[in-house]
């Protein structure tokens, strides 16, 4: 069996052992500890604009924490993107409430404004006001932020961020995870940066994420006992979790310029291939971490499945795009508003080994079996047509 060329490895910068050895040092083997609170630092830093962090157990944890900090209840409705991870709909059920899902719009794959809007009048026509929209950067490409804040505001509902895939990406200059009114970040080990498993919620309202870390940490009122008056989680993230956090923020840069070098070199490797249509940054408005390289098949001959077959044959791990939430088993019956963009995307979508750490020998790989089969369909079909 060849080595496995993985689709999104952990990557260690080299300074995380040390800031986990300092946590070791102080004993700080816990949930609480300084390194939490400067990977919090760091990411304030980074993200700009007075963005507030409170650092999580995952970024579905900081999603939850978003709708009940919204007032998100049983028998509420909350909008949300349904071609994304389940991640991003999960918390909406765990507060009892009903997920309506939107299609996506062809640029960026993410959340139809214009659906976004059908779906907010029909709802309001119906008696019933969406408590938040979830919108989500897939594969780091931003959603159309001004269109879709624009209706937020206009039907004043606020907007969670789903920045989950999308550290170090930007709209219009401004970086993801500082749109929205609350927005979530991953450090799961398969993102740009992992913390082996981990998230952060993101407010520029100070609040807000003061009532993240009092919900995170077991909701425990000021008492010198053991005090509660609100149901409370066990969200927070550990000090050895924040370690590795901390050194990996030391390498974001570096990891989103080779993630964005990848998507490069697939776009030359496919440039004669009119079939193969990548997922890229609509205009310079859009830029994109690139966390994954994805693209479409546009054919009636080359199919996703030759290809995505193809690469498994050669132990190269890739993956369909997102199954729509709306197709879901567990969310059969939830309302869904748009055409067929988002199924069509994951009926001819594939997403490609994009790690920071995949060598120029593994790019040549894939890109080698994905033109051997392409061409190998694509002529024996023409020779077909020749033939008759
Ligand atoms: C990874 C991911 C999540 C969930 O993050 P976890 O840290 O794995 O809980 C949510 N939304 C999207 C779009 C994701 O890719």
């Amino acid at each position: 069996m060849k080595p496995k060329i993985w689709l999104s490895a952990p990557h260690m910068g080299g300074k995380e052992l040390q800031y986990i050895q300092n946590a070791f040092a102080a004993n700080w083997v816990a949930p609480v500890g300084p390194n939490i609170e400067l990977f919090e630092q760091k990411l304030q830093t980074y993200l700009g604009h007075n963005m507030h962090v409170s650092a999580v157990s995952s970024g579905t944890a900081a999603l939850h924490l978003a709708l009940i900090i919204l007032g998100v209840k049983a028998g509420d409705e909350v909008i949300c993107q349904s071609l994304t991870f389940s991640g991003s709909a999960n918390p909406i059920a765990y507060q009892g409430a009903t997920p309506i899902f939107i299609d996506s719009e062809e640029n960026t794959w993410n959340m139809s404004p214009e659906y976004l809007e059908v779906a907010i009048k029909d709802r309001l026509s119906k008696g019933k006001k969406p408590k938040a929209i979830i919108v989500v950067h897939l594969y780091g490409m931003p959603a159309q932020m001004d269109a879709i804040m624009d209706i937020a505001r206009t039907y004043d509902i606020p907007v969670i961020e789903d920045a989950a895939e999308a550290l170090g990406s930007r709209y219009k200059g401004r970086q993801l995870g500082t749109f929205g009114d609350i927005s979530i970040l991953s450090f799961n080990g398969n993102k740009i940066i992992t913390t082996s498993g981990g998230g952060a919620i993101v407010s520029a309202n100070e609040a807000y994420i003061k009532q993240a870390k009092f919900l995170a940490t077991q909701a425990q009122d000021p008492a010198p006992h053991y005090q509660h008056s609100q149901i409370g989680y066990n969200y927070r993230l550990s000090n050895i979790a924040a370690s590795i956090g901390c050194g990996q923020m030391e390498v974001l840069t570096d990891r989103i310029l080779q993630r964005r070098s990848n998507f490069e070199y697939y776009k030359n490797a496919f440039a004669a291939i009119k079939e193969i249509q990548l997922l890229e940054e609509p205009d310079e408005d859009y830029y994109s971490n690139h966390w994954l390289t994805t693209f479409i098949v546009d054919s009636d001959i080359l199919m996703r499945e030759d290809l995505r077959l193809a690469l498994i044959g050669q132990n190269i791990d890739c993956r369909p795009v997102w199954k729509p939430m709306h197709l879901q088993p567990v969310f059969a019956g939830a309302p869904y508003y748009g055409a067929d963009v988002s199924e069509k995307l994951f009926k001819n979508g594939l997403c490609l080994p994009s790690g920071s750490n995949i060598s120029d020998a593994e790019l040549h790989t894939v890109t080698s079996v994905i033109l051997h089969t392409a061409t190998a369909v694509l002529q024996a079909e023409s020779t077909k047509m020749y033939a008759l």
